[in-house]
């Protein structure tokens, strides 16, 4: 989890300040680009199943939208802050243009634990949340969909209360959504697989065949899910996976050294990515302590939950063995882990490239509301793969060329792209 001196919106001003620096970026565009456009904080009062009220803390934070509508997930987490909130909403900014699809960066969140409150409670807060942010939100200038701990059913919701206030049938209002209720075939697949596509693409540049390989992961939610399935299938085996425990209030590693398998995992996994772990114990995985994922003498190391998980305490720790980390999670390395990353000749694919798959997927999805016309799970999905591929190779090219660790050379890419869509539009 968030520690408390780690602050996720500085950390990624320290990212993006070291590449206006390698861009030479001019004050007014740094000044621009460092800070959100627009902040919206907000209570959300909520009539309990007890009777009583309770207020929660809502955000949305649209970063940037010169190269089209802002588009980031909304999130339920206990520990969310404004600056997650400004962190993530910049990411998105970066992963939008690193992939090269027209629409620019936002994120939201609810300080809450879905845990502890019932479907009915939860509904309430996705409908108060709509209610707060209606006139600032929609297919035209903000794109809400699903992160950590909300899911298709939270984004129908949502789009319930829209439709229901705007009188219109608005699909294109929120991605993320149920199949058949407009969502689009593939969406629950496509970050995990996005990961996937660029580790094969870095594989294949290393000159590794996958069948050859282990990896370590770290959750085992959506993302982690659908990583280690494709992963699977590509030949490769994963040793280990951690999760939260929700009870003890801390992580676990799970370890099965021939191969955890996802089907039998996911028997015992809660609909939070929780793997219990005395039924884990019962299967025969070694259940050890949370950040022994990290450890592991694998190939591949995909960190797939939350922010500030590779730091500078715990990235010695890494094993020589290590050749490629694939950050399926937003912000989980970093500045200073990033140094030893680099020292340690580690290929890295930064989050905002190995995970946009999603968001990728989310532009799929509102390309098919708007014409209100649907494809089919390969056409989705093999979209996804020439757009996944297309932006690994720009990135890994200018990263060869100009010698630059991978994250700086995506920075440089998106950062430009931003930059020039602000001055074109006479804004810098
Ligand atoms: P999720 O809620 O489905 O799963 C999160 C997983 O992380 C769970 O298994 C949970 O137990 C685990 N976890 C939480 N804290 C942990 C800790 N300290 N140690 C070990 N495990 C821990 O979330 P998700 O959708 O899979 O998202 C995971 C990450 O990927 C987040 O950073 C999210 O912002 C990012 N992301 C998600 C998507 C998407 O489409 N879902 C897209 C882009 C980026």
């Amino acid at each position: 989890m968030t520690s408390k001196e780690f602050n996720p919106f500085e950390m990624a001003q320290a990212q993006f300040d070291k590449v206006a620096e390698i861009l030479n970026l001019e004050e007014g565009t740094k000044e621009l680009l460092r800070f959100p456009l627009r902040e919206f904080q907000f209570s959300i009062p909520i009539k309990m199943d007890d009777g009583q009220t309770k207020v929660f803390r809502g955000f949305r934070v649209q970063h940037n939208d010169a190269r089209g509508p802002s588009k980031g997930g909304i999130r339920f987490h206990p520990q969310e802050t404004v600056d997650t909130v400004r962190a993530l909403s910049m990411w998105m900014t970066w992963k939008c243009a690193v992939v090269n699809i027209p629409l620019g960066g936002g994120k939201g969140g609810v300080v809450c634990d879905p845990h502890n409150l019932s479907m009915k409670e939860q509904e309430q807060i996705c409908s108060g949340w709509v209610r707060q942010m209606v006139k600032n939100v929609g297919p035209v200038n903000d794109i809400p969909a699903p992160d950590v701990m909300t899911s298709a059913q939270h984004m129908l919701w949502m789009l319930d209360e829209f439709e229901a206030i705007t009188g219109g049938k608005y699909p294109g209002f929120i991605t993320g959504k149920p199949v058949g209720m407009g969502g689009s075939l593939g969406r629950t697949e496509a970050t995990g697989y996005g990961v996937i596509f660029t580790v094969r693409e870095a594989l294949k540049e290393l000159g590794i065949r996958p069948e050859d390989t282990t990896a370590s992961v770290q959750g085992f939610g959506n993302v982690a899910q659908y990583a280690i399935k494709l992963y699977n299938q590509l030949g490769g085996k994963v040793i280990c996976v951690s999760s939260w425990d929700q009870e003890d209030q801390t992580s676990y590693s799970f370890r099965n050294l021939s191969g955890v398998k996802v089907d039998e995992l996911l028997k015992i996994t809660d609909r939070f990515g929780g793997i219990n772990k005395e039924k884990a114990k019962e299967l025969g995985y070694e259940v050890l302590d949370g950040e022994a994922w990290i450890e592991q003498e694998v190939d591949i190391l995909l960190p797939c939950a939350m922010e500030n998980q590779i730091r500078e305490d715990n990235a010695p720790k890494i094993s020589d063995k290590v050749k490629i980390i694939a950050e399926g999670a937003n912000g989980p390395t970093t500045p200073e882990a990033d140094k030893i990353i680099v020292e340690k000749g580690i290929f890295m694919i930064p989050d905002f490239l190995a995970n946009a798959g999603g968001v990728t997927c989310s532009y799929f999805e509102q390309v098919q509301c708007n014409m209100n016309y649907y494809w089919e799970k390969d056409e989705v999905l093999g979209k996804l793969d020439v757009k996944m591929t297309s932006a690994f190779l720009a990135v890994s090219d200018l990263a060869k060329k100009k010698k630059l660790y991978m994250r700086d050379a995506a920075y440089v890419i998106s950062v430009n792209r931003v930059a020039q869509a602000c001055k074109d539009r006479g804004w810098a």
